[in-house]
């Protein structure tokens, strides 16, 4: 016999920062219309940039890291369903599917399915134990197992990376981070500052194998041996992968929706089927400012893409026109970054003291693409002006002009 089918006006497929901030974003604009919210994770939606800082540090506690309370969701009327996949969608019928049989009428529907660590493809690769770290349930069972007397190796030298080299640092782990780049960062970091953040993870005892593709992982009387392109083989007791996302588009892919590396939205978050949304990790969009269509990985894109989703969902009809900003900490460096900051753009580095208190510009045709401010504060929006600006600019100009 079919289930049921139960109806509701809106449906979030997809229980990260995107999907809690859309229903923010709905309820602004339709206080009562019934909304379901389907994850698969059994947490209640929480931001993911504490795991691997705030919460290593003492900073924050796993309590602190929900996006709403309990009686955020009783409140406004929300129901959630945990723990629970979404699994098919009938876009002719409006209907999706769920692995535990459910199957749930909308009439606008989100996709906000984020992303899921990209896989090493190598020997070992699927072992037991291993920690494609991008989850919750990730950083306890991490936190569980690691103590000072514990030895690990990061694999990536990306965000991921070496921020759980520098977390597990700080917690006394004897940490190796392998990756293939000169130095970490390397998308973004210009190498003077790369090697110079990289001085300090050696200074701290953290051991870098530079220029170095992990090959094979082996499981070893509850140890692990990776090895190495170049010949390294490394004891540890944690091996923890960050070495990207693929974007979950499965689901728009199967019901025929325009993908390319994301689902494709227009400026009003729309997939090519009207009724269907998509924002956060897994959407395409077309960036105005920078003048590209891009997919954005970052904390302030799922929340302010996935509220304006929501607004649009409920009848608002305003295109996506912010521009997000992201942030990370390497030890004491920390820094705000937004727009083009790709290190293989022209790059200009106005220092108020070397590699620590600066701004790091990104110029493509002497106009500002990308700024990073590096230990300086509050800035964002002076950067997205001269972004926006679209002024060509010579580096007197530059120097000064944020600090
Ligand atoms: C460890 C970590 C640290 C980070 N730190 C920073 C930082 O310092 N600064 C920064 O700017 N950004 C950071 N980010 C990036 C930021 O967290 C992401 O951009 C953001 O989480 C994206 O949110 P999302 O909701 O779009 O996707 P996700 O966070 O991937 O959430 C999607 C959710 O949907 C669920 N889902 C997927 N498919 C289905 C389905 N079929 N049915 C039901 N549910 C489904 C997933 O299980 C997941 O819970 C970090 C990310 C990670 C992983």
């Amino acid at each position: 016999m079919r289930a049921i089918t139960q109806v509701h006006k809106y449906i979030i497929a997809g229980g990260g920062l995107t999907g809690a901030s859309a229903i923010d974003g709905i309820r602004e604009l339709d206080k009562d219309g019934s909304i379901l919210l389907i994850g698969s994770e059994q947490h209640k939606p929480y931001d993911r940039p504490p795991l691997t800082k705030k919460l290593w540090f003492g900073k924050k506690t796993v309590e602190q890291i929900f996006v709403h309370d309990d009686a955020y969701y009783h409140t406004n009327g929300v129901d959630l369903a945990l723990g629970v996949e979404v699994t098919h969608l009938d876009v002719v019928n409006k209907i999706v599917e769920t692995s535990q049989g459910g199957r749930y009428h909308y009439e606008k529907l989100l996709l906000a399915t984020g992303g899921v660590p990209r896989r090493l493809g190598t020997p070992g690769g699927e072992l037991d134990g291993l920690f494609y770290y991008r989850y919750l349930d990730d950083y306890l069972k991490l936190r569980s197992i690691v103590s000072e007397d514990k030895k690990a190796v990061a694999i990536g030298g990306g965000f991921i990376g070496s921020e759980m080299a520098a977390a597990l640092n700080i917690n006394g782990v004897e940490v190796t981070i392998i990756f293939p780049g000169a130095y970490l960062v390397d998308r973004v970091f210009p190498e003077d500052l790369g090697q110079a953040v990289q001085r300090e993870f050696v200074k701290r005892g953290v051991r870098l194998l530079t220029g170095n593709t992990s090959t094979s992982i082996e499981a070893s009387g509850g140890e692990f041996i990776t090895r190495t392109d170049q010949g390294h083989e490394i004891m540890s007791d944690a091996v923890v992968v960050g070495v990207g996302i693929v974007p979950s588009t499965a689901l728009a892919e199967a019901a025929g929706l325009a993908v390319s590396n994301g689902i494709v939205v227009n400026d009003y978050l729309q997939t090519s089927n009207l009724d269907i949304y998509a924002a956060g990790d897994n959407t395409r969009f077309y960036y105005q400012v920078l003048g590209k269509q891009t997919r954005v990985e970052h904390w302030d894109n799922a929340l302010n893409q996935g509220k304006q989703a929501g607004r649009n969902m409920a009848g608002a009809s305003e295109p996506y026109t912010y521009m997000p900003y992201f942030f990370s900490d390497l030890f004491d460096f920390g820094y705000e970054a937004v727009g083009d900051v790709d290190s293989r753009l022209e790059v200009f580095e106005d220092w108020q003291d070397q590699y620590t208190t600066g701004v790091v510009y990104y110029l493509e045709d002497h106009k500002v693409r990308g700024a990073m401010m590096c230990n300086v504060w509050d800035k964002v929006p002076a950067a997205r002006e001269l972004i926006q600006s679209g002024r060509q600019m010579t580096t007197d100009d530059l120097r000064g002009a944020i600090h």
